[in-house]
């Protein structure tokens, strides 16, 4: 019988009232093993009464005591790694290598998070005029709400509370209904680690409840993560219903092989960044662009052999490369797109349909496959597959790969491999793309820079964590003062420029 997930509201545990649940699968048998309850509107309503609790209360507890509430929550994280890693890889299908590293990636946000008194430092200007002093604070916005995706179910959710909830907001987290697990116990972790009851909830839920989110009055910014359509839905209903908005969505991401490239180098990285996490990752490497036909076949006769020597397994085997993708429906989604390449014209050179593991038949395994000569008007290469499927696009100059990402919808991530540096230079600074790795397949910043793509893969003016993260979760009041001598009333205000 399948377990019944809960919500996570004012520091407990609560029973789903809607009678509406999602399926939670074992990636790696095909079997429900629980049930996500999906929130009402009421249910949503609840919890966002008690972030507002709890609002005043940590917005005034001093920034030490709240960053003392970030350390004791990046030990616990710590303390609990092997269990949620255990927890993320079952539902997710991650290998556990892989989910610890979502964790991590989390963690070091908190890290970031746990300078938050520094962080939120104001300007000050001593004499701006005559007598007067101008200086500014940032204050948190209130009662803040975060909606995830299923593929980073710990980094993402702490990509947001970690730094909302440091700079002083009360949050909520509307976590993907596909593997919700671990986001629930982060926030039980939370509450062990000292943050009062309301600080950090979690309604589990889907249309439904990310709508009741974008439409209360108390709800001042949302940060969401996901699809592009879905992302460009809540950007503006959100900013429709005046709320701060930041939407990071979807992906195609390029990798360019220069003709001096170490092609070691080149392979290994995308047999990691191409096919690492079954390619479910926004920065993923799933386009390779050879420049020069050499190039090409060199870095198609290298990688075949290779592919074929990938390990696909459940997720809790160590020597698997990766294992299953989250759903049945995303593997029949992933396997249409392969079908779709190949009649498209894409020369296909390993077919990863239709892999069955012995014992896992009814596992939502996709094997790793690539493809030659695919081109940019091909709608399987325009579009976001999400799956381990690398698509090789040939190109004979610079100027033309680099035109592929830079006219592309998405511009997430790119990476050119070279050992020129003046080609990587000019590259990087004419890409039309948010985050660039020169000779780095993935190039995620770290966590005290900041996280976003640009066209459609974010809807955003201020990217995730780092300083970036601090000023989406922050509003600027400025302050001009003057202490004259004597009765105020007698001294007429001098303009600070004119003075
Ligand atoms: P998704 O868009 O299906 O879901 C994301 C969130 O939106 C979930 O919480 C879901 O419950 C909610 N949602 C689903 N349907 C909705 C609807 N109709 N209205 C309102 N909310 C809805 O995304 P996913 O499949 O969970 O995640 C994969 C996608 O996320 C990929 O496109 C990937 O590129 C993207 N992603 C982007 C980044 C980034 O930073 N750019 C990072 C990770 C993932």
């Amino acid at each position: 019988m399948p377990r019944e997930l809960n919500h996570f509201i004012n520091g407990k545990n609560i029973t789903g009232k809607s009678g509406r649940f999602c399926d939670v699968y074992n990636p790696n048998t095909g079997a429900v093993q629980a049930k996500t309850p999906l929130a009402t509107t009421a249910e949503v309503g609840e919890a966002i009464a008690a972030a507002q609790a709890a609002f005043p209360a940590w917005a005034a507890m001093n920034p030490q005591r709240r960053a003392r509430v970030m350390f004791r929550f990046k030990a616990l994280l710590e303390e609990n790694m092997d269990e949620l890693a255990a927890l993320l890889s079952a539902e997710h299908g991650k290998v556990i290598d892989d989910s610890k590293g979502d964790v991590q990636r989390g963690l070091e946000v908190i890290e970031f998070a746990c300078g938050i008194p520094h962080l939120l430092k104001g300007d000050y200007t001593e004499g701006a005029g005559p007598g007067i002093d101008v200086y500014n604070m940032r204050q948190p916005l209130g009662v803040v709400a975060g909606i995830t995706p299923f593929n980073f179910p710990a980094m993402i959710p702490m990509w947001m509370f970690g730094v909302a909830i440091a700079c002083g907001n009360t949050f909520i987290l509307k976590p993907s209904e596909k593997d919700p697990s671990v986001p629930l116990r982060l926030a039980e972790l939370m509450l062990e680690a000292g943050a009062p009851a309301g600080v950090l909830n979690v309604v589990n839920g889907d249309k439904e409840a990310v709508d009741a989110l974008l439409e209360h009055d108390d709800v001042k910014a949302v940060s969401f993560v996901g699809s592009s359509d879905i992302a460009h839905y809540v950007y503006h209903t959100g900013a429709a219903n005046g709320k701060r908005v930041q939407a990071m969505a979807g992906a195609k991401n390029h990798g360019i092989i220069m003709p001096d490239a170490d092609m070691d180098q080149v392979v290994r990285d995308f047999l990691g960044a191409a096919f690492g996490s079954a390619g479910e990752r926004c920065m993923a490497l799933p386009v390779a662009v050879p420049v020069g036909e050499d190039t090409a076949d060199e870095f198609i006769a290298r990688m075949i052999p290779e592919i074929k020597k990938l390990k696909v397994g459940v997720s809790t085997d160590n020597d698997a490369h990766y294992g299953p993708v989250v759903t049945a429906a995303h593997k029949e989604r992933v396997e249409n797109y392969i079908t779709m390449c190949e009649a498209e014209g894409g020369k296909m050179l390993v077919d990863g349909r239709g892999l069955k593991l012995q014992g896992h038949e009814d596992g939502f395994f996709v094997g790793p496959t690539l493809f030659d000569h695919v081109t940019a008007d091909m709608k399987s290469y325009q579009d976001e597959i999400f799956g381990p499927v690398l698509q090789v696009v040939r190109a004979q100059t610079l100027e033309e790969a680099a035109a592929l990402p830079s006219n592309h919808q998405y511009g997430n991530g790119v990476a050119i491999f070279t050992r020129n540096g003046r080609a990587a230079r000019e590259f990087a600074a004419s890409v039309q793309v948010g985050m660039v790795g020169i000779n780095v397949p993935i190039p995620v910043p770290v966590a005290y820079h900041s996280f976003g793509g640009w066209k459609r893969s974010a809807f955003a003016d201020v990217n995730q964590h780092g300083p970036e993260g601090v000023r989406f979760w922050t509003k600027v009041k400025t302050i001009t003062q003057r202490w004259p001598e004597g009765d105020i009333g007698d001294q007429a205000f001098i303009i600070p420029t004119m003075g």
